[in-house]
């Protein structure tokens, strides 16, 4: 039925490439390029021989001129963007080069400020439309599923939603002292960075980690859950209407939170240049070629995640409460594709965005986050594909006013 450009060869890409691959109807042939073509010709090595024929290549994704010789030599129905948010708008050039749709699983960010918004893609919109093109911006699982969830949720069970709590559980153990689960640079700059939620139309800032509550995962148990910023606040703020507040919560064990204060006080998550030995270098990238690479923790890591929304609304002038989840097992994810669970998560639903784009179900000019298309065929898919969720109309609740929580 298709064709697809997978842009990366990490712990992302190597989920998408897997799942592609088992959906061989809608993905007939593949081409996997990155910066290290050995790493592209490994999964090929791993996967030939099924229905999907897959192909090769070395590309810099920096460089728009090389993705357009690359789109136009292969010619894609759709470009999967997993290598990393620096690339985003090349990609993006290149796809509008060579009228190409687009998909991403995480938002731009120029690598200088670190700062991470939707404007810089958002501004490519007329232009998408003008080519014709569907640009799919965030389609992991946060940002991702967790928008889908809420477009499903506003569909089918609220006339207005006014809160969102997006919850983020890892319980998993890999049982080495520290690491990350994905790209430690991104992982890292995300928790460090200062924390927002979005309330009665205005943001809100807080200092790094500065609010902790307790919540009791299903499947999963209590685990302490800290206040974060993430992307999607930005773009579900703008598009659910009538919405009064949406934070993030990520939990984080004592230790991990130990050793990240360790570094950072040592200066070690700094993205400020530093010299060393004559050469400039950059301390959180420094420390991002010593730790463990994410790809390596999956034959070790056990427990589950457990992603959700929980959303508090109106509907038939009730006031009505929905929590959507998915639970995932690590070791579960890790003997299907050789991943664990946070690869899993993200490489899944970027198959699934990419599989409705090709089909034709999620294909409007311009460029849209999760939440601005039906969410019915990707909430089938997410059943099919290995990320069924689950519905609770009961949920533990969290404080909606930070300053009157019970610290528990
Ligand atoms: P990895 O670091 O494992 O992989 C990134 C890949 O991109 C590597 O293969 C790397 O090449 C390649 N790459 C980097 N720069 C270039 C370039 N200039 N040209 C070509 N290839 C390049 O990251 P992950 O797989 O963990 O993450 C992939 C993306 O997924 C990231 O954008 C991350 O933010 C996002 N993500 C989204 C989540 C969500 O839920 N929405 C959750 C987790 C991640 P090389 O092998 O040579 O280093």
């Amino acid at each position: 039925m298709g064709k697809a450009l997978i842009i990366g060869a990490g712990g992302v890409a190597s989920v998408v490439v897997h799942k592609c691959v088992q959906n061989s109807d809608v993905f007939e042939e593949i081409m996997i390029a990155s910066r290290t073509k050995s790493k592209c010709d490994a999964l090929k090595e791993k996967l030939d021989g099924g229905k999907t024929i897959i192909h090769t290549a070395q590309v810099d994704a920096d460089n728009v001129d090389e993705l357009v010789e690359l789109i136009n030599g292969f010619k894609p129905d759709v470009v999967i963007n997993v290598a990393l948010p620096y690339q985003d708008l090349t990609i993006m050039e290149a796809c509008l080069a060579t009228g190409v749709h687009y998909l991403d699983t995480a938002n731009y960010e120029p690598p200088e400020t670190a700062k991470f918004e939707y404007k810089w893609q958002w501004a490519y919109k007329e232009k998408f439309e003008k080519a014709g093109i569907t640009a799919v911006l965030g389609c992991g699982f946060d940002p991702g599923v967790t928008g889908v969830f809420t477009a499903y949720a506003l569909k089918h069970h609220f006339d207005e939603i006014h809160y969102i709590d997006i919850l983020d559980c890892n319980a998993g153990d890999h049982g080495l002292p520290f690491a990350t689960n994905f790209n430690p640079e991104i992982n890292i700059r995300e928790i460090t960075s200062n924390g927002r939620y979005w309330k009665d139309g205005e943001w809100v800032e807080t200092e790094p980690l500065e609010f902790k509550e307790v919540y009791n995962f299903p499947e999963v148990g209590p685990k302490d859950i800290y206040l974060l910023y993430h992307e999607e606040l930005e773009s579900l703020a703008k598009n659910v209407k009538g919405l009064k507040q949406i934070r993030f919560w990520m939990t984080f064990s004592e230790k991990y939170l130990t050793h990240l204060r360790v570094l950072e006080n040592v200066g070690m998550t700094s993205i400020e240049p530093i010299e060393f030995e004559g050469k400039m270098i950059q301390p959180l990238q420094f420390l991002k070629a010593v730790l463990p690479d994410p790809a390596s923790l999956g034959p070790r890591t056990k427990g589950k995640t457990n992603i959700g929304c929980i959303f508090r609304g109106v509907k038939d002038g009730k006031e009505k409460t929905y929590y959507l989840y998915n639970v995932c097992d690590h070791e579960e994810c890790y003997r299907e594709v050789g991943s664990q669970a946070i690869s899993y998560t993200t490489g899944v639903p970027a198959m699934i965005g990419a599989s409705l784009v090709i089909k034709g179900l999620w294909k409007k000019p311009g460029v849209w986050n999760v939440e601005e298309f039906d969410p019915d065929p990707f909430m089938e898919e997410l059943n099919k594909w290995g990320l069924p969720w689950k519905e609770s109309f009961d949920p533990e609740l969290l404080e909606l006013d930070l300053e009157k929580r019970e610290v528990k």
